[in-house]
């Protein structure tokens, strides 16, 4: 069967989203946390199948860091840290939501995201203006068309007037603001309809929890909501020990908690959840050169795992955190639209500096090209494993119909990042057949998660393979037993080969390969 003559359902927004998240039950990638009692709400576990793909995409991420910089180390911090750190961080004063409840059907809602949805509606009615412009006029000046149709003007008008305000609310905490600016741009309830809303209120996302088994004597500590605190507590200790030149950069990889308001996403917004991040410390006055490198290094990252380059945007942030002067998310076109995937933050000295302070420990660095000791600047890049895992997923996902009308569902996952690398399967459960597939399985194990299938027609088995983004299928056969060949599936053309058993290593190697990827950065 040729490429071509298969037919690629269009499926989009919710119906692919509802697919992909039924999909990932049933293969074995994601649960509900503790489902048999219904489950935790925005809390999930990864199945035998999504913890492959999610450590293999780790994995990626670590070699790409830590493996491709000799000026990159990791470390493991733990989970837990002294409160203070949370106070010097910032996150006990400022790390926290507005939210807002709609009085008719009592559902909540992050106010900000309220009124960045209904910017983002605006910018959606402007492209299709443009679009629709395009087709009609033959030699289309868009940037002529922007400026001068007075239905975009007005439009662009509404979103920057309404950016200015919104920018000044969230700058002065302002919460009757924000508030006003919902109540003006006339933002209803998607639930009950109404415009009945509550006042805005502030909610820290940082989850509590008592050291210490005596009650009085415990101390309140916090689930950590980001990793990179202990990194920047540890940035001497590293630094010394591994003898750490400037500019350097310290990775990690774990869990991070966030009490968050509104989680309805699937993977996408988690109250447990992984990042990976990477701290680079840099001479101040040096950030925006290498704000830049790090933009750039992580969008060639991205592009090299090949989900399509036009899924990817850059989009500069209207409010800046309280640690950076500049900073940019990596957006990824998730099914239900354009979000953030990776966040790119100039953070300054803000965060050492703060842990000087609340530790009266120096943190500072003697540069001896400069003669002289200064609290570095940092750059960061933080992604989060999750929403990565749901754009491989969700990128991958793929229904098709096949030339004798038959259907199948296929996981396009770059075959690096596959959870299964290869299928073993006996043609039939006799002959000394299923003894060879068993050989051919030894073969290959010490390298690759491979399965060796016996059940069912070869064509279910080849589906349930492809359910699961296996690139390779394996079939022994009688021929197998006379020559020592095997056909080999690919999944993508479902194109085979017949290949000799002591070819097979190379050819899986060959395409599963992170080096070849990984060479490309
Ligand atoms: P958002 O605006 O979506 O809440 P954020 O700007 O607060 O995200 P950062 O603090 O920059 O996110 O965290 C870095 C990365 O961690 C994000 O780009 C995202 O990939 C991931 N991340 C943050 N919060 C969550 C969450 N609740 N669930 C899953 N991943 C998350």
């Amino acid at each position: 069967m040729s490429e071509t003559s298969i037919k690629t359902k269009a499926l989009s927004g919710e119906d692919l989203f509802k697919n992909v998240i039924s999909h990932s039950k049933e293969y074995g990638f994601i649960f509900p946390s503790s489902e048999i009692y219904d489950g935790l709400s925005a809390v999930y576990d990864y199945g035998q199948n999504g913890m492959e793909l999610k450590k293999n995409i780790r994995e990626y991420w670590w070699k790409s860091m830590v493996l491709l910089n000799e000026n990159i180390v990791g470390i493991d911090a733990a989970i837990f840290m002294h409160p203070t750190t949370w106070k010097a961080s910032g996150h006990v004063d400022a790390f926290s939501d507005p939210l807002i409840d709609n009085k008719d059907s009592k559902k909540r809602y992050r106010a900000d995201v309220l009124i960045e949805n209904a910017m983002a509606k605006v910018e959606e009615k402007i492209e299709k203006e443009v679009e629709k412009a395009r087709k009609r006029f033959e030699n289309f000046d868009e940037a002529m068309y922007r400026s001068t149709n007075p239905r975009v003007v007005e439009y662009q008008k509404k979103i920057d007037e309404t950016n200015a305000r919104f920018k000044t609310a969230l700058d002065a905490a302002d919460m009757d603001a924000l508030r006003q600016i919902i109540v003006d741009l006339e933002i209803a309830c998607e639930v009950s309809g109404s415009r009945n809303w509550t006042d805005v209120r502030q909610f820290n996302l940082m989850f509590a929890t008592q050291l210490g088994s005596v009650a009085e004597s415990a101390s309140t500590i916090y689930l950590r909501p980001e990793t990179a605190q202990g990194i920047f507590v540890n940035f001497l200790n590293v630094q010394k020990t591994g003898r750490m030149k400037i500019p350097f950069g310290i990775a990690q990889t774990g869990k991070a908690f966030r009490n968050e308001i509104v989680a309805r996403q699937f993977i996408f917004r988690m109250r447990e959840f992984e990042q990976m991040e990477m701290q680079f410390f840099i001479r101040p006055g040096t950030q925006k050169e290498w704000y830049e490198h790090w933009k750039t290094a992580r969008m060639k990252w991205h592009a090299s795992l090949g989900l399509g380059e036009s899924n990817y945007r850059f989009h500069d942030h209207i409010k800046l955190a309280h640690y950076a002067d500049a900073a940019c998310d990596i957006e990824f076109k998730f099914p239900f639209g354009f979000k953030e995937l990776e966040g790119i933050h100039s953070r300054t000295d803000f965060d050492l500096a703060n842990h000087e302070k609340h530790s009266g420990k120096k943190l500072q660095y003697f540069d001896p090209e400069l003669n002289e000791s200064y609290v570095p600047y940092v750059v960061e890049t933080s992604i989060g494993l999750d929403r990565m895992f749901l754009a491989v997923l969700s990128n991958a996902y793929t229904e098709e119909t096949l030339e004798d009308g038959s259907e199948r569902v296929v996981l396009r996952i770059p075959p690096v990042l596959a959870p299964v690398k290869a299928a073993i399967f006996p043609l039939l459960n006799k002959d000394g057949l299923p003894e060879k597939a068993r050989e051919v399985m030894d073969l290959l194990k010490y390298d690759h998660i491979c399965v060796c299938e016996e059940k069912d027609a070869i064509g279910k088995r080849y589906r349930r393979q492809d359910a699961i983004g296996t690139p390779y299928c394996i079939t022994v056969d009688h021929q197998t037993l006379e020559d020592n060949t095997v056909t080999i599936r690919e999944r993508d053309s479902m194109k085979q080969e017949r290949v000799a058993i002591s070819a097979l290593a190379d050819i899986i190697e060959g395409r599963v390969n992170m080096k070849s990827l990984l060479q490309k950065l």
